[in-house]
């Protein structure tokens, strides 16, 4: 499979603000506009986006609704939002509920488009007593197991079930009764009549009704019987008169049971929309299936749905990710026919490049370390002036004090400077970003010959700002904060969940590449101004990265901080 590190060409004009590649420029758009040009839909382009609701979405089904909803938006569409809800036992309110949060967080809408297939259940039942009628169909009282028996293989036909053969009028009978809840779970099923010899098994007969005595989310204990996957999914888009049902390609295979099932209806069901195979999004650092993505919120290996290393919506939400980013990562990533891995660092890129042009900048120390400017007056305080961004004048200044006592980072001094260090060491001279330069005089260290404090001086005349300041060029620039005015907040430093780039592509269990290291909770020292925030505001964390207010936990009070990507990729090495 092919590595996609970077795709910069979609990257000329601003997709961040909602942008779209020019026409034609994938396969998909090819055929709308093909269609478009060719009268096949009288110009009308209608999408849906058909969640189960039996978890939350992740990252990979952004990839489908910014791809549903993006579609519909440039060709004046419509997208629907459709619950593909015929699995009694696995849904819930509460993944409907986060569905829709998530959909509308990434900025689509879908107006009064939204759906359930359990709204369809009666006309299934209907078509599927027609198809009984048109001898189409047939009850099959097989257990599942004899049923899987008699499939054949890939190579191997598979063998007419002995049931195949019942009347109209007994198939009826049998399968009203299957409704009516005569009989228990898997006495029968309602099978479509195709062809058992067929070289796609997905032709052989497949089941399209099974009998579930289960209470569902909608319908309640109204039905005992449920329509498969495949005979509603088909039905569903003609009922809504979809034009273009866009699915990963693994249903590739299904297609010609998709069209199967619209040709015998055709009479009942006049439409028959186009479904169009799409390769689905893999990312590295992650698990994508659903089922393992409950695993880790089941057995408690991660704090929830919303969890910041979760890859689900909620989860990279919480983290800090804009919409924007997200839209940008789709588009970046493009939509084809070949299954792909795409680099997690994509991922992070586009956020970069989100909040690079927009989080405000503040200061944080966030492993402090004491430094006594020696020749500062004591008890006198002095204001900085620090941009809230670099390129953007426009968005002002800010305060930030000076004193005799401050922080730096631990990181920012060496005792004895490897080559290329130039940053604070002793006898060495560094600039206070906004403020003087210092030069490093003294070290004091503990009985364990760790460094717990440093004495500098300060050059008076060297203020930036003053005129004739910035001319004393030194090589180091930190960041620093007042000591009597810092102030503590939480901070989570996030890194990715994961540890192997493929997780679960091996034999070993996904869950023992878990990285350790994915959350440290640190308290940091942050300017006085990252008190008076939202939750969810965004900041990047001069020379560290960028940052959010948690969403569940801060208060104006008690601001906790969310690391959402660090300034550079370091992890190019790792997976290199
Ligand atoms: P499961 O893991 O249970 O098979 P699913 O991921 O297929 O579920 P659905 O709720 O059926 O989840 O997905 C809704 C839509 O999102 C489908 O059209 C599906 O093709 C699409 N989708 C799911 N995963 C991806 C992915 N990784 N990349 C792109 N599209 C995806
Ligand atoms: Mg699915």
């Amino acid at each position: 499979m092919q590595i996609m590190t970077l795709i910069e060409d979609n990257l000329k004009d601003n997709p961040a603000t909602g942008s779209h590649p020019p026409p034609g420029s994938n396969f998909i758009r090819a055929i709308i506009e093909e269609d478009n040009r060719a009268g096949k839909w009288n110009g009308r382009v209608e999408t849906r986006f058909p969640p189960e609701p039996n978890g939350y979405l992740h990252i990979g089904h952004a990839k489908s609704i910014c791809l549903n909803f993006g579609l519909a938006h440039d060709y004046n569409g419509i997208c629907h939002l459709r619950f593909d809800d015929t699995n009694p036992e696995k849904e819930e309110q509460e993944y409907v509920d986060s569905i829709r949060d998530s959909v509308r967080w990434l900025g689509y809408d879908w107006g009064s488009h939204q759906h359930y297939a359990s709204d369809y259940f009666d006309k299934l039942y209907e078509f599927a007593e027609y198809l009984i009628k048109q001898g189409k169909a047939y009850v099959d009282s097989l257990t599942a197991d004899e049923i899987r028996a008699l499939r054949g293989t890939l190579s191997e036909a598979g063998t007419n079930s002995p049931y195949r053969e019942r009347s109209m009028t007994e198939n009826l009978d049998l399968f009203r009764r299957m409704k009516a809840g005569e009989f228990p779970d898997g006495a029968h099923v309602l099978r479509v009549r195709i062809d058992m010899s067929s070289p796609n098994i997905n032709l052989r007969d497949p089941v399209i009704y099974r009998i579930r005595h289960s209470y569902h989310h909608r319908t309640a204990s109204k039905w005992c019987i449920y329509p498969m996957y495949d005979y509603t999914h088909c039905i569903s888009d003609a009922l809504e008169r979809i034009t273009h049902s866009l699915c990963t390609l693994e249903f590739e295979d299904h297609r010609p049971l998709y069209d199967w099932i619209l040709d015998e209806l055709a009479e009942v069901v006049p439409c028959h929309p186009q479904q169009i195979e799409f390769a689905r999004l893999n990312l590295t650092y992650s698990v994508m299936s659903k089922r393992k993505l409950i695993e880790l919120v089941e057995n408690g290996l991660v704090d929830g749905w919303d969890d910041p290393r979760m890859n689900t919506l909620a989860g990279v939400r919480r983290r800090g990710y804009t919409p924007e980013s997200i839209r940008l990562f789709a588009e970046r990533i493009g939509v084809s026919k070949a299954d792909s891995w795409i680099e997690m660092s994509v991922l992070e890129d586009c956020l970069r490049h989100d909040l690079n042009e927009r989080a405000t900048r503040r200061l944080a120390v966030l492993e402090p370390l004491k430094v006594v400017i020696d020749n500062y007056p004591e008890n006198h305080e002095e204001e900085c002036f620090a941009p809230n961004h670099p390129q953007k004048l426009e968005l002002g200044t800010r305060t930030v004090h000076l004193s005799k006592i401050i922080y730096i980072e631990r990181s920012d001094f060496m005792e004895a400077p490897s080559k290329g260090y130039f940053r604070l060491s002793p006898g060495m001279e560094v600039r206070l970003r906004y403020a003087y330069i210092v030069k490093c005089v003294n070290v004091v260290k503990n009985a364990d010959g760790e460094v717990v404090q440093i004495h500098c001086t300060y050059d008076p005349g060297s203020k930036s700002g003053t005129p004739g300041a910035d001319q004393r060029k030194v090589k180091g620039n930190i960041h620093w904060l007042s000591a009597k005015h810092a102030r503590q907040a939480e901070v989570r430093l996030y890194d990715r969940l994961f540890s192997h780039a493929h997780p679960d592509a091996g034999e070993q269990d996904y869950k023992t590449f878990l990285n350790p290291n994915s959350r440290k909770v640190i308290t940091a020292y942050v300017e006085p101004s990252l008190y008076q925030i939202q939750p969810e505001d965004r900041f990047q964390f001069e020379r560290h990265g960028y940052f959010i207010a948690d969403a569940r936990v801060t208060t104006p009070e008690k601001p906790v901080f969310n690391r959402a990507v660090t300034l550079r990729d370091s992890w190019i090495k790792a997976s290199g």
